[in-house]
């Protein structure tokens, strides 16, 4: 028996999310031969919303990991630490996951160091294994566990890429920000704001993404046009608050912000 409380990690509300095509109906049948799944798409686009719910819809656990650069395999597998008994093994959350049979969802797991991807793979093929080299002990995954990654393929440079060993352990699923009609209709959900402002925010947004590889890195992402509406709903100027959530984070050049400054008085 395991020390540690599963239900802790269940989600007990049902996230709000709106399907944009077959995607939980894949996951729910890659789910049933547990098959590894990379989700695929630019940042702010609905990835960590969606395992959220698929988690709440099929009733596991969920460990989330923000992966970044300082991260090493330590960090997710566990490590010893000292206490006034001596040194004492402390599981990571990737080892917590395989043993209580939850959803492991690494966001952004390319930023980690290559050490980090190295030690997903026994679990992530037949052997779904994880190996505690420094305790000396292999775990055998609980069968509900599953492992589920983010990957932005915009960021991805030579330098910094998934191993195709690592790539070809997961099955993929894109994502992307959803069509007009239906980002409309989440920003005014989770935002509390009229389907007219959300139309309008929706409209600053596809300008914004136009401008993307000319002058912009990203676009707008609907967790921006998501604060936007939030502010409005809480009875900010709209221009103050598509500045404040959309224009600001953005970018730091003048010219660029001129511009996209422009396109909300265009909307708003
Ligand atoms: P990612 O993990 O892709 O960076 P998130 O899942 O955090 O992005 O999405 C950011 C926000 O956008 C969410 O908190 C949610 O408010 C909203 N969102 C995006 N797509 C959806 C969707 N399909 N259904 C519901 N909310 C969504």
């Amino acid at each position: 028996m395991s020390e540690i409380d599963r239900t802790q990690y269940l989600i007990d509300q049902e996230p709000y999310y709106r399907p944009v095509g077959q995607e939980v109906a894949l996951y729910e049948a890659a789910y049933g031969v547990r098959m590894p799944i990379m989700l695929k798409g630019p940042t702010g686009c609905g990835k960590t919303r969606f395992v959220e719910y698929m988690a709440w819809r099929l009733g596991r656990p969920l460990i989330t990991v923000a992966c970044n650069e300082d991260m090493s395999a330590s960090d997710l597998v566990g490590r010893f630490l000292l206490d006034i008994n001596g040194t004492k093994w402390q599981d990571g959350p990737l080892t917590v996951a395989a043993r209580l049979g939850a959803i492991c969802y690494l966001d952004e797991v390319v930023e980690a160091r290559q050490d980090t991807t190295v030690v997903i793979h026994p679990l992530t093929d037949h052997r779904r294994t994880l190996p505690l080299e420094k305790k000396g002990e292999l775990v055998h995954a609980h069968p509900d566990f599953q492992l589920v990654i983010s990957y932005n393929p915009r960021y991805q440079s030579l330098m910094k890429d998934l191993k195709q060993s690592t790539k070809q352990r997961f099955g993929a699923i894109d994502f992307d920000y959803p069509s007009a009609e239906i980002e409309t209709e989440i920003v005014a959900h989770e935002g509390g704001v009229e389907h007219a402002i959300a139309e309008k925010l929706v409209q600053i947004a596809h300008r914004s993404r136009n401008l993307k590889g000319h002058g912009l890195d990203e676009g707008m992402s609907t967790r921006l046009l998501v604060y936007a509406a939030q502010l409005i709903s809480r009875g900010v100027e709209p221009r103050a608050a598509a500045q404040m959530a959309l224009v600001r984070p953005l970018t730091d050049d003048p010219d660029m912000r001129d511009t996209l400054d422009a396109a909300v008085n265009t909307y708003l």
